[in-house]
């Protein structure tokens, strides 16, 4: 039996942030993931917003968090060699009810020490992105509201935590968790692995594991979300733009660090697949037609579906911390991290690093280096044409642990042009297959 001081269960944004923070000690670690690649969960269909804390209640662990996240947000991805962009948001509203809820959250946002927030006019911000609706009321302007690639970023936490000496294996799905005096059995279908510690990072399956080692009966609910894509070349706002109805939530836009616009719904029923609604799609429409009027549709590329899981006790009702247990000794759990769980991954991961090192005794790791090696850049063939990637960018990421056509793309921005794929999918496929034959 393979022995660590701890296994980590699931490779999704947490997984690998945990992971990474855990090489900053003398932690022997790896990460099992039941899937043959990494970010391919919730992690991977998501509105990727490092949002301030404005949205999180004052004095909670969300919002220290957060505000700490987002300021250090630059510097992590320098470190990790990742795209951000603090492109900046803007919260409107269309009447009285939506304009209060934007004063109360620059209320919450000031009182969380989020910088340069402010109310101003509709027409205020019609000066500042054109394309909204004139029938804008407030607007709550936030300087510090940023993007970010989500799998970009969970691939590059997670390169970078194995060049740390942390482990990792792919489609080891874990199946059994057996506590012993030392610590854990964690069993997947063909090995069995040996851990002080235990990390349930494992999303929508996360209540699972954790019912593994306890009765306390968290478990999730799962609910989604529709998005589109619009084409890099199409106008659109170069501010996030999120819409306040007078129900809540409506839409939200964000210009990609990519340079695409997405573009969400609000939470909808899901049946635990990633499709498309046609509702989500239609509330999506007719919305953006309301908030960003002059966004031309048939720039529209694509669309992708998210699912969301939502925790809650076992009379039901839900869950609206950050939910993180600690159901046996060295056992803790992660039970669906919603928003911001993108934006305070890093966080999470130091946090839950912060528990192993007592539990441990573990010693700071003097060799740790936070800044990713990115490896050259290599030319040859192009061969998505939309995005310019090369076949030694291919070849590259496929030597980096892209399996599939998704592992190219999430590594390399293949795909993900104006063609999606129809041009360079084919050629993509045959590298793949070469490569593979080599070995
Ligand atoms: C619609 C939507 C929009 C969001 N927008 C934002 C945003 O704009 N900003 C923000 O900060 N946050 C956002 N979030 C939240 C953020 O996306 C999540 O907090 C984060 O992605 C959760 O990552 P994870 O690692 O927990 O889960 P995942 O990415 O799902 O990773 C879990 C991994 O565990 C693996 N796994 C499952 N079971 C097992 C098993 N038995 N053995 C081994 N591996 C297993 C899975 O295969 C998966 O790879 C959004 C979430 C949703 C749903």
């Amino acid at each position: 039996m393979k022995k660590y001081d701890s296994v980590v269960i699931g490779g999704g944004v947490l997984g690998a942030f945990v992971l990474r923070s855990l090489r900053r000690y003398d932690i022997s670690c790896i990460l099992l993931e039941a899937s043959g690649d990494i970010a391919g969960g919730i992690t991977r269909a998501n509105t990727a917003i490092v949002y301030t804390a404005s949205d999180n209640r004052p004095g909670s662990l969300k919002a220290e968090m957060a505000k700490r996240a987002n300021e250090n947000f630059h510097e992590l991805c320098n470190d990790l060699g990742v795209r951000f962009s603090r492109c900046g948001s803007l919260m409107v509203s269309f009447g009285e009810k939506g304009d209060e809820v934007l004063r109360k959250k620059l209320i919450q946002g000031e009182e969380n020490g989020v910088r340069g927030m402010k109310i101003i006019s509709g027409s205020e911000a019609k000066m500042l992105q054109p394309l909204l609706s004139e029938n804008v009321t407030t607007a709550l302007y936030s300087p510090m509201t940023g993007t970010v690639n989500p799998w970009e970023l969970t691939i590059a936490a997670f390169e970078n935590a194995v060049q740390n000496g942390a482990q990792a294996k792919m489609n080891a799905k874990v199946i059994d968790i057996i506590p012993t005096d030392e610590g854990y059995e964690v069993k997947t279908e063909n090995d069995v692995f040996f851990a002080k510690t235990v990390f349930n990072c494992a999303g929508l399956e996360a209540d699972k594991i954790h019912s593994l080692v306890s009765n306390d009966g968290i478990r999730l609910s799962i609910d989604g979300a529709d998005f589109i894509v619009f084409d890099k070349y199409a106008p659109k706002p170069d501010m996030i733009i999120f819409h306040e109805t007078e129900n809540g939530k409506g839409i939200t836009a964000v210009p990609t660090v990519e340079g695409n616009l997405i573009v969400d719904s609000p939470p909808r029923e899901a049946d635990n697949s990633f499709d498309t609604t046609s509702e989500g799609l239609d509330y999506i429409i007719e919305n953006l037609n309301k908030v960003l009027p002059e966004l031309d549709t048939k720039r529209i590329i694509r669309s992708f579906g998210a699912l969301r899981p939502n925790p809650h006790k076992p009379d039901g009702r839900s869950i609206h911390s950050f939910c993180i247990e600690n159901p046996s000794p060295g056992f803790y759990s992660l039970i669906g991290i919603k928003t911001p769980g993108l934006t305070c991954a890093d966080e999470i991961g130091k946090y839950l690093a912060g528990f192993a090192v007592e539990y441990l005794s573990a010693k700071i790791n003097e060799d740790f280096d936070p800044v990713r090696k990115t490896g050259d850049h290599i030319g040859g063939e192009i061969i998505c044409l939309c995005e310019n990637i090369t076949k030694g960018e291919i070849i590259s990421a496929i030597k980096r642990g892209a399996k599939d056509i998704h592992g190219i793309k999430r590594r390399t921005g293949a795909l993900m042009g104006k063609c999606q794929g129809s041009r360079c999918s084919i050629k993509i496929k045959k590298i793949l297959e070469e490569y593979n034959e080599t070995l």
